[in-house]
């Protein structure tokens, strides 16, 4: 039997030997094998409550506290979860001086956990490991906001300024984080491979990146389980796990 996998990770090693900069894309899916939910997936937490709209999370203590109550039960869900070999693959590309920065939809801090500078991760949609206040913008920490919530069932005020305390990810109706994506249209807009792993593409403004990397001659390669709108345009598709196909680059010399 032909090993149509194969060729496709042969395809890609010779991608990626060929480039000088690499923009890696990243997608739920490069995180389900860590055990991270995908929001999308049919009866996953996500689905079953319809989302926080971020103006009634502003205007209202109750829908703050009903915010609260699901962030910290959604943390339940994934606790533990690990970097995997696919996190540790596109973690070598950055270490190497392969690969300037890693644009992710995720929110599970997990390209930091294998190692990726902070700033060299562009969070499209925040992060859910650390909270911000609305108002002033200074950091809170979960571990010590969890405990007091849970004493009080009151949501977090910021201790500096009182405004309102919001896990720092971005909510439905909430404006994109504007230097993140100015940041990651400038590396779409300089790499040679754009390499999408683990996103179906649906979500605009993001998906677009790809679009620009390959307007400007990038090679376009797409990794994901799932047929994405762009498969037509990529130089590459492969449909499979992503941590099994990256996990190769890992114990691979260039
Ligand atoms: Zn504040």
């Amino acid at each position: 039997m032909r090993d149509e996998t194969g060729d496709a990770i042969a395809a890609l090693h010779a991608l990626l030997d060929e480039a000088d900069s690499i923009v890696s894309f990243t997608g739920a899916g490069v995180s389900t094998e860590s055990g991270v939910p995908d929001f999308r997936t049919p009866g996953s937490p996500w689905m079953i409550n319809k989302p926080i709209p971020y103006d009634a999370f502003v205007e209202s203590r109750e829908v703050r506290i009903e915010a609260w109550r699901r962030k910290f039960a959604m943390d339940d869900h994934y606790r533990g979860a690990v970097p995997n070999s696919g996190h540790r693959a596109l973690a070598r590309l950055v270490a190497e001086g392969r690969s300037p920065a890693i644009v992710t939809q995720n929110i599970d801090g997990l390209h930091q956990a294998a190692g990726v500078p902070e700033d060299k991760v562009i969070e499209l949609h925040g992060n859910g490991t650390y909270a911000t206040c609305l108002t002033c913008g200074w950091r809170h920490e979960l571990a010590s906001i969890r405990p007091v919530f849970e004493a009080t069932g009151e949501p977090p005020a910021c201790a500096i300024c009182t405004g309102p305390v919001k896990s720092a990810t971005i909510s439905f109706g909430q404006a994109m984080p504007q230097e993140a994506m100015r940041r990651a249209q400038m590396l779409a807009l300089e790499c040679d491979l754009f390499l999408v792993v683990g996103s179906s593409l649906v979500v605009y403004p993001a998906a677009t990146l790809p679009v620009i990397a390959k307007r400007q001659g990038a090679k376009l390669v797409i990794l994901n389980r799932e047929p994405t709108e762009l498969d037509a345009v990529a130089d590459l598709v492969i449909r499979a796990e992503s941590g099994v196909v990256l996990g190769g680059l890992v114990s691979r010399a260039r």
